[in-house]
């Protein structure tokens, strides 16, 4: 089931999965083609940045462009030619400008697309150009969502000198479901203390322009509950948000953090498994979907370990370790084993790092550090036992962590 040496890869999806599942597949020595079809117009670029350096004005999107000049990869990029179809025989796939591509294995790497309900989204870098380019300094803010993304870029907004910031996180406090009471705690003291405010619970229902009243004032309307609307940035103007708890918030720019769902609606005609609820594509632990040569990593992919929660979905790390296994699997050498997962986010002057299996924890326990320092260890256990870690500004005591529990290749353990 492996590809020959000079069998011809087909990577759909110029992003990270795509770039290091090729680059796994140079270093690992084949030598035959590999095509990489991507839908943006830019080389291949990493994210992480966009809700942080990017957005803050100090970096660009040519600093965050994957390939490296002075290494550049050996293979064929087609760029701004979306994929609309896979073809299992002959295998190969079919883009939107009209060109079959036959390939000898495919990977599905195409990523997820920003949930937008309404205002602003951050998933490509023209949604982030698009936030990045609205008048922040001043404005009043409103963030929909409470995970790292959306506190990552409500931190941005007060360094790019919002007048005020509101985080609409749908939870008591900042991550409480994921991360327990004390990095929930410390979460919100650290951003309360830049000048943000958390509305508890209350969730978004729906966002709408306030209309201009007749003398061209805008006045605010009360808001009838609609679906949300799923598509667009912001349109010019204040926005008025409608929560849950029967109140409105207005806000001259408003930013959605609220997820993403796989980007496979392209497969939805194909004989590739997605799931019923996500619409991932369906893989085992080493990327294979069960159609020969058909294989998935990266954020649009559940893996049999995701699916049962054991590993998270939507990281950098996760899908850079994914993308690596693919590749050995493809090439028949050695599974190259995952590691803890591991993920990390900025915030105002907060490096959070969280390692291990967090989601599967019974109990949380702190370590060192206090909420009011924002120094936090925290540990998280399961039956009593260890099974993750989060620091916040603890570089070494996270790095210790997860290098104590590195697993080997096989061959090498042995
Ligand atoms: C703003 C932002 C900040 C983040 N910050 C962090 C962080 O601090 N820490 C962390 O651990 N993780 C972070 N992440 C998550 C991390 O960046 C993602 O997990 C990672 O980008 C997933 O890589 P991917 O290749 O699967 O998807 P993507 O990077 O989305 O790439 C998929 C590519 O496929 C293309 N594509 C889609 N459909 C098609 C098609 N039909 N045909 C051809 N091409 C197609 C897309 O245009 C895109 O270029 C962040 C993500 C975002 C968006």
């Amino acid at each position: 089931m492996s590809l020959a040496p000079d069998g011809h890869l087909l990577i759909i999806g110029a992003g990270l999965a795509g770039y290091y599942t090729a680059r796994q597949m140079r270093t690992q020595g084949h030598t035959g083609p590999i095509t990489i079809l991507g839908a943006e117009e830019h080389p291949a670029y990493d994210r992480p940045a966009l809700s942080k350096a990017y957005l803050c004005g100090t970096t660009d999107l040519c600093d965050l462009y994957l390939d490296d000049p002075s290494d550049p990869l050996d293979v064929r990029w087609v760029r701004s030619d979306a994929v609309i179809g896979l073809s299992t025989q002959p295998l190969g796939v079919q883009t939107a400008s009209g060109t079959f591509y036959l390939g000898d294995a495919v990977v599905i790497a195409t990523g997820a697309e920003a949930r937008r309900l309404g205002g602003h989204a951050i998933r490509s870098v023209e949604d982030a150009a698009a936030l990045r380019a609205a008048p922040l300094a001043g404005a009043r803010v409103a963030v929909i969502g409470g995970g790292f993304l959306a506190l990552e870029t409500a931190a941005t907004c007060t360094t790019r000198g919002a007048g005020s910031v509101t985080v609409i996180a749908g939870e008591e406090l900042p991550g409480l479901r994921r991360l327990g009471q004390p990095v929930a705690q410390a979460l919100h003291r650290l951003h309360q203390e830049h000048g943000v405010r958390f509305l508890g619970s209350a969730r978004a229902l729906s966002v709408n322009p306030v209309p201009a009243a007749a003398d061209g004032c805008r006045s605010v309307r009360p808001q009838a509950r609609q679906p949300a609307a799923l598509q667009g940035s912001q349109a010019p103007g204040p926005h008025s948000i409608t929560l849950s708890d029967g109140r409105s918030i207005e806000a001259d720019v408003v930013i959605s953090a609220v997820g993403a769902v796989p980007a496979t609606g392209w497969l939805t005609r194909s004989a590739v498994a997605l799931d019923p609820v996500t619409g991932a594509v369906l893989a085992d632990d080493t990327g294979f979907t069960g159609i020969p040569g058909v294989w998935a990593a990266g954020d649009c992919a559940l893996w049999a370990a995701q699916r049962t929660g054991l590993r998270p979905v939507g990281h950098w790390q996760e899908t850079v370790d994914q993308a690596q296994a693919v590749a050995s699997a493809l090439l028949g050498g050695i599974p190259s084993p995952m590691q803890e997962p591991y993920l990390w986010s900025d915030q105002h002057h907060v490096t959070i790092q969280a390692a291990g299996m967090l989601a599967l924890a019974d109990e949380v326990k702190v370590l060192a550090g206090t909420i009011e320092s924002g120094d936090l260890l925290v540990s998280y256990l399961r039956d009593g036992t260890e099974i993750g870690i989060l620091g916040m500004n603890r570089l070494r005591e996270v790095v210790r962590w997860r290098r104590s529990r590195r697993v080997r290749p096989a061959a090498l353990a042995a």
